[in-house]
């Protein structure tokens, strides 16, 4: 990680501070429950956690979680 500021991957604009980002919905962590030794899928499950959602504030863009 660096706490250095970055460019949206989309529309460029620079991301220097939390002006630059726009709360988004809150999302639900996800594990996937790798069933060994089956040939079953993963199972997604549900996990206890919550995340916000953040993003650009010019174009809209996930640019990441917390
Ligand atoms: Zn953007």
């Amino acid at each position: 990680m660096s706490d250095e500021s970055f460019d949206c991957p989309d529309c460029g604009a620079e991301i220097a501070s939390k002006d630059g980002v726009e709360k988004g919905e809150t999302v639900r962590e996800i594990t996937f429950d790798e069933r060994e030794g089956t040939d079953e899928p993963p199972r997604v499950v549900l996990g206890a956690g919550r995340r916000n959602l953040w993003l650009c504030r010019r174009c809209g863009k996930v640019l990441g979680v917390n």
